[in-house]
Formats: C-alpha cells, sequence, structure tokens
C-alpha cells in the first residue's frame, strides 16, 4: 500500500538528521535495555520520549520502516482494545505489526513502539486525542479509526469541542489518511463533515432497544443551534440522529452491523459492505464490544485483511491488562475491567445489571494527573440502577472513595470502604459465597488493584477472607403531606460536570426529613410553571450549549424574575450562574443575561481555553465548614453593588469570581450562584440545607404557617468527603 521508504522532506541538513535518528536510536537501546534489565520496566515511553529530544522528527524517521500501511485508532473510550485486536488481527493474517499495545498512547509511546521494533509491515498505533495533531503531521497514516467521543477528564482535556477540533486539526495535516469512523457518534460524524479527508462511516443499523442514560453528551445539533432528535440511541448520545431544522442527520454506514441478537452468551449480527454479508458471532454481550468489534472488522476491511483474520482477533481476545480481564481465585469468578468515565461506567454496571447470580462489586476512584483532579462526574453516572438489584453487595475504593461514598449513597446504595482489591475480597467474600466479583477502577487506580489480583493468583489458596459488619443506609423518614418542589431547568443543555447530582442531593435530603418531593424536569423548548416551583436548579454547560440555553431563557426572563423577588430559591451553578448576571462574553459576542443578578461576566485573554481550573474551598455566611468544590470555567464574573459573594477563597487553591477578587458566586435574596461543581452540594450538606429550609419557610409564609425546622441527619460520609477535600488543600 505504502511507497516504501517514503519520508516526509527533511528540513536543514540529511546528515545532520541521519545523525540524529542514530543518536536517537543508540540511546534508546541503552536507555530500554537498562529499564527492562535493571529495572524490569516495560519502557514504553522513556526511550521515544528521549528520542525525541534527540531527533523531533523521530517518528517521521522511522515510519519508513512500515512497509504496507498505518493505522491509528482514537476515541475516548475502547482505544487499547480495538488497538490490540487489530493488532492481532494483523498477526492472524501472517503479518508483521508494531504496535503501543499498553497503551502509551502519546507521541513518546509511538516513538518508543517504533524503535523497539526493526521493520514490519503495518503499524497500528492508538493515540490521544489531543496527541493526534502531534502524530498525524509525522505518521501520516493510512487510516485513522475514530470511535467516540466522550466527556471524560474535562479538567485535563477540556470540554469535547476542544478534542473535536484536535482531531479536525490533526486530519486536516494528514489530507492522505482516510478516516474510518463510528456514524452513530453525532460527534464523530461531525469531525468527518468538517474535514476533506476521504471518510468511511461504520454502524449499528438498527436500535437495540436498550435503557438510557440520564446525561448524554450531546443533545445539540452539531451544525446549527437546535436540539436533535433521535429515531433511537444505544447509549450515551451513540444512536440514530436528526436535526430537525438544517438536516444534520446520521448516515448510512458503508459497514454496518445489523439483525444484531445480545445474549449472555455473546452477540450475533451480520456484518455488511455493500454486496458482502457475513454473518457473526463475537463472545461479547456487552453493546461497547460490539462497537469495539466492529470497529476491528471495519479497520481490517479498509486495511484489507479478511474478516476470518479479524473474527479469530475477536474470538480468542484475552486481554491480560484490565479491560474486561477475567480472574479465578480462590475459585470465585473475579472481572476487572477500567471503566473511568461516565459512559464507560454506565456501560460497566450494565454488565453487573445482566449478572442474575449473587455478586458484590467495588469502584475504585483515583484523581492523580492521568485520571483528571476533578471527580464531579461521578455523578453523572447512574449508580442509582444498582439499588434496584437484589443482593447485591457494592464497595467504594481508591483515594477519592470517600466521594465515592457519598455519591453511592445518594443512589441509595450503602457502601462501605475497602483498602484495595485483597480488603474488597476480604469483606464481600463472607457476604457472598457463591457468586461473582466484580472491580471497576480508573486509570491510575487500575495498576494496583490489578497488581494485588495477579499476585493472589498466584497462589493458588488464599489466606481466608473475614468480614467486617456493615453500616446501614439511612432511612427515610415517613411521608408527610408537605410537598417540595424542584425544578430542573434545561437538564438537557446543563448538564456537564455532575451539577444534576444536586438535584439528586436535595431531593433526597428533603425526603429523609419526610416530605413529598417532585422533581420536574424543563428541557430546552418547554416553559416552566414557576408558580409551583420551591427550588429550581441550574447547572453548567459548555458554551455552545449555553448560549442556547440562554437565548431559551430569555424568552421565561420575566417569570424566573419576578420568582426571585418572590424570594423564591435558585442555586445556578457555573454556566447557569453566569446566565443569570445582566450579560457574559462568548469570545467576543455579549450574550445578554436574565438581568436577575447584579453581575457581568467577560473572558480574560485567550478566550475559552484561559479556564480557571482546580479544587477550591469558600468560607460561605451560609456554612459552619468551609464549602468544598471544583471549578472550570472560562468566564470571569464580577459583582455589582446588589449581590454579595457566595464566599471567601480559602487557602491557595482555586480563584472563583475571577482572578483578582478572592471571592466565589454572589448571594441575591434567595439567589445562590457559584462557581462549585462537585456537585456542590453533595459535600457541603449545610448548604443543602439551607436551600430547602428557606424554601419550606417561603411556601409556609404563602400557607400562613410556622415554617418546620429541619431534623439533622446523619452527614458522617458527607463530611468525611468534605474533610478529605479540606485536607488536600492543607485547610484544618
Ligand atoms: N461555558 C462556561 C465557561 O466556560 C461555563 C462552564 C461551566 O459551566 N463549567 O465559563
Amino acid at each position: 500500500m505504502r511507497d516504501r521508504g517514503a519520508r516526509l522532506p527533511l528540513e536543514g541538513d540529511a546528515v545532520d538528521m541521519n545523525l540524529r535518528l542514530e543518536l536517537a536510536q543508540l540511546t534508546s537501546a541503552l536507555s530500554t535495555g537498562i529499564l527492562q534489565r535493571v529495572f524490569h520496566r516495560p519502557a514504553a515511553n522513556f526511550p521515544g520520549k528521549i528520542g525525541l529530544h534527540l531527533d523531533p522528527r523521530l517518528i517521521s524517521d522511522l515510519r519508513a520502516r512500515i512497509r504496507e500501511g498505518t493505522v491509528v485508532v482514537v476515541g475516548t473510550n475502547g482505544k487499547t482494545t480495538v488497538t490490540n485486536l487489530l493488532a492481532d488481527a494483523f498477526q492472524a493474517g501472517g503479518k508483521d505489526v508494531v504496535c503501543n499495545r499498553t497503551g502509551a498512547n502519546l507521541d513518546s509511546g509511538i516513538a518508543s513502539a517504533l524503535l523497539h521494533s526493526k521493520e514490519a509491515d503495518w503499524g497500528v498505533f492508538e493515540s490521544d486525542e489531543l496527541w493526534l495533531a502531534k502524530i498525524l503531521p509525522q505518521l501520516q497514516p493510512e487510516f485513522v479509526v475514530l470511535l467516540n467521543l466522550f466527556r471524560d477528564q474535562l479538567d485535563r482535556v477540556g470540554e469535547i469541542d476542544r478534542t473535536q477540533a484536535a482531531i479536525a486539526e490533526a486530519l486536516t495535516s494528514s489530507p492522505a489518511t482516510t478516516l474510518v469512523y463510528n456514524v452513530d457518534d453525532p460527534l464523530c460524524h461531525a469531525i468527518a463533515i468538517r474535514v476533506a479527508n476521504e471518510s468511511i462511516p461504520f454502524g449499528v443499523g438498527e436500535s437495540l432497544g436498550l435503557p438510557q442514560n440520564a446525561v448524554s453528551d450531546t443533545n445539540m445539533c452539531q451544525q446549527c443551534d437546535s436540539i436533535m432528535e433521535y429515531d433511537w440511541r444505544q447509549y450515551g448520545q451513540i444512536g440514530s440522529y436528526h436535526c430537525p431544522n438544517c438536516g444534520f442527520r446520521r448516515e448510512d454506514p458503508l459497514i454496518s452491523a445489523n439483525d444484531v441478537s445480545l445474549s449472555p452468551q455473546g452477540t450475533d449480527f451480520s456484518l455488511s459492505r455493500g454486496e458482502r454479508c457475513t454473518r457473526m458471532h463475537i463472545p461479547f454481550s456487552e453493546t461497547y464490544m460490539l462497537y469495539n468489534a466492529l470497529a476491528v472488522f471495519a479497520a481490517a476491511d479498509c486495511c484489507g485483511l479478511s474478516p476470518s483474520h479479524a473474527d479469530s482477533a475477536v474470538q480468542s481476545f484475552n486481554p491480560q491488562n484490565g479491560r474486561l480481564q477475567r480472574y479465578g481465585i480462590g475459585g470465585r469468578p473475579i472481572l476487572l475491567s477500567l471503566a473511568k468515565n461516565p459512559t464507560g461506567f454506565n456501560q460497566s454496571l450494565r454488565i453487573v445489571q445482566s449478572d442474575p447470580e449473587a455478586k458484590a462489586v467495588a469502584f475504585f476512584i483515583n484523581d492523580k494527573e492521568a485520571d483528571g483532579h476533578d471527580i464531579s462526574w461521578l455523578w453523572d453516572v447512574d449508580f442509582q440502577e444498582l439499588s434496584a438489584i437484589d443482593g447485591l453487595f457494592v464497595f467504594a475504593g481508591g483515594i477519592r472513595r470517600n466521594d465515592l461514598q457519598v455519591r453511592l449513597k445518594y443512589a441509595g446504595v450503602n457502601a462501605p470502604l475497602v483498602e484495595g482489591a485483597y480488603d474488597f475480597l476480604a469483606k464481600a467474600g463472607a457476604a457472598v459465597q457463591n457468586g461473582n466479583y466484580y472491580l471497576f477502577a480508573n486509570y491510575t487506580a487500575l495498576p494496583d488493584v490489578k497488581a494485588e489480583l495477579d499476585a493472589m493468583n498466584r497462589f493458588p489458596e488464599p489466606r481466608p477472607f473475614d468480614n467486617e459488619s456493615e453500616s446501614e443506609l439511612p432511612s427515610r423518614a415517613r411521608s408527610t403531606d408537605q410537598r417540595l418542589v424542584i425544578m430542573h431547568l434545561y437538564p438537557d443543555l446543563l448538564n456537564l460536570y455532575g451539577d444534576g447530582g444536586n438535584v439528586t442531593v436535595l431531593a433526597e435530603r428533603a425526603r429523609r426529613r419526610g416530605l413529598a418531593v417532585e422533581v420536574v424536569r424543563v428541557v430546552h423548548g418547554q416553559v416552566a410553571d414557576l408558580s409551583e416551583a420551591d427550588i429550581v436548579f441550574l447547572g453548567g454547560g459548555p458554551d455552545r450549549e449555553q448560549r442556547l440555553a440562554s437565548r431559551g431563557l430569555l424568552g421565561q426572563a420575566e417569570a424566573i424574575r419576578d420568582y426571585v423577588e418572590d424570594d423564591g430559591v435558585l442555586l445556578a451553578i457555573c454556566g447557569g450562574y453566569q446566565i443569570l448576571g445582566r450579560e457574559w462574553l462568548l469570545g467576543e459576542e455579549c450574550v445578554p443575561g436574565l438581568d436577575i443578578l447584579d453581575t457581568t461576566t467577560g473572558r480574560a485573554e485567550g478566550g475559552s481555553r484561559n479556564r480557571l481550573v482546580d479544587n477550591i474551598a469558600l468560607d460561605s455566611p451560609l456554612a459552619n465548614t468551609p464549602v468544598v468544590g471544583y471549578e472550570n470555567h472560562a468566564g470571569r464574573t464580577f459583582l455589582g453593588s446588589e449581590c454579595k459573594p457566595f464566599g471567601v477563597v480559602m487557602g491557595k487553591h482555586g480563584k472563583g469570581n475571577n482572578d483578582d477578587d478572592g471571592t466565589d458566586g454572589a448571594l441575591y435574596r434567595n439567589v445562590v450562584g457559584t462557581y462549585l461543581h462537585g456537585p456542590l452540594l453533595a459535600k457541603n450538606p449545610e448548604v443543602a440545607d439551607f436551600l430547602i429550609q428557606q424554601a419550606l419557610a417561603r411556601r409556609a409564609a404563602k400557607e400562613g404557617r410556622t415554617a418546620p425546622t429541619l431534623a439533622p441527619l446523619d452527614d458522617r460520609i458527607e463530611q468525611a468527603a468534605n474533610a478529605f477535600m479540606r485536607e488536600k488543600l492543607g485547610l484544618h
């Protein structure tokens, strides 16, 4: 396929370049030897890193080693699996392959893989989405396979439109690359439309009839300011979509899976391309594995590999890297899998749900650099589905286990803390004797959990596991006839950082006091009847969605203003907070706000990329304990004289409203506006109860009653999560 030996034109002196290349290769061989032999490390990154330092065009120089062609796999979920399967498929077809199999997916990982190989027929590499723009100009691959795009590590990666732009830019820098992409994902389809590269869509041709998750990564059209309509959704935003306004729609895939039947034994489907159609069986029942397998079949087909080779790779897939990895320890079936974002987690929950046996599950959440420091997204996971499963035991582990425990508590799940895999098996062992054990861990939590399981696996007879007593979930008080109506405005547009969790927390804390709670979701296009509302909630969102939401709400501004002037309780986070002000700036554009708060929001130099992103704690008049959360915003908000700040920033972390004032948020009548995600109320129960109390007082005053006082709740779990963050921020 490839013109062998083709190399991008070199700048400068060719002799010098050859020297650099040789030096890079020599240093790599040396460092690889030391890392592998002395330190027993895989040397998946370091040799490439110094190699690139010595020869910045190293990848371009080494690509001549690949004889036939190169495929690069990108996408939020499934990259490592698809890359490994595709490499296996090439090998099954008798090809020599160079591949970054362990998932080292920056330029250093790809350079290391190239440095470690001699010559190969095919290169198969996974690439980080944002690094693609660095890698593609040098690698000029034949194919890029784009799997999906979901919200993931928003503090590190940014919002999804940034990822889309990076991928489009990368493809533009490699014009001869063909894009093989998942057309069921509107976010991927939009990239294919945006670039001039040839593209080949793949997709599933029918609805799989699966239950839907609460949060989807795009409801808004990718081409215009409208809400898309769906004929069906498989999960997340993946499905068959069209825009009623501009005609943006899912196209028919060139390579498709049809007549799909999912069963506990696996998935059967017809794989078609044009006239060709083959009936396939894959030994996986998870929908996301159907999409991963389809990506492998599509890519293999584009590369001229026979489907039988791709099939044999999929059939014999036996991951040893903690992705759907199975163990049998002390006779117990154990499944370990990576899950690192809401969609990955929701898919993992489906695995647990589909298991009819007794079972225990542990989640491990870390917040290191590679995970993203912000764990607000835990509130975008539909953990409440677990509460409906009988005989399930759930445990919380990892650095942020306290936060996880709070999240699970508000999902109706009592989750004792565990130190690691052994501790989990010990605690779960007594509760679930003949059943299955599941461990789901995010990025940096996975290696430790896996290492513990690997170690236990080496000893056939584990020490007997012992059990510990468990605490009980707090019960709800008997329902009284007192009502509380919570109105969630535009959850379809403003739902980015787990903010919907605030509604869950308010509802649950009110129910525990015996109140009859009604949550009303008012989506874009609907008009809120605020005469019914006790608490109104507005979340945060990406710029495009926020602009559409702002325009929609402008039509209801008068009603919202009247509600606020009548002391209605309103909590607004980040994007929602900005909208309440006089105006807010989006790039150069000045968007009129609802003019409810005396605030204005601008942008700093650098626009939406210049963001305030950090953990943050506030000294707020609404709480005795510091209010903790996470901020991630480009907007800089300034308060006028009519409102007071929600809190003063404590310690060295976080900025709040803007770079200079040292305050966050705004208080006006019963309105609380703030930049704190987290979600805010999960770890700051005093603020939650303040809002409920104000709402009850208002309703009581209207009905001529005295306001009831809220009974205290057992908030030890919430306080532990709050204390963890205070400690982390050095506040005592
Ligand atoms: N889009 C807005 C900003 O960047 C709000 C972001 C958010 O809600 N997190 O300022």
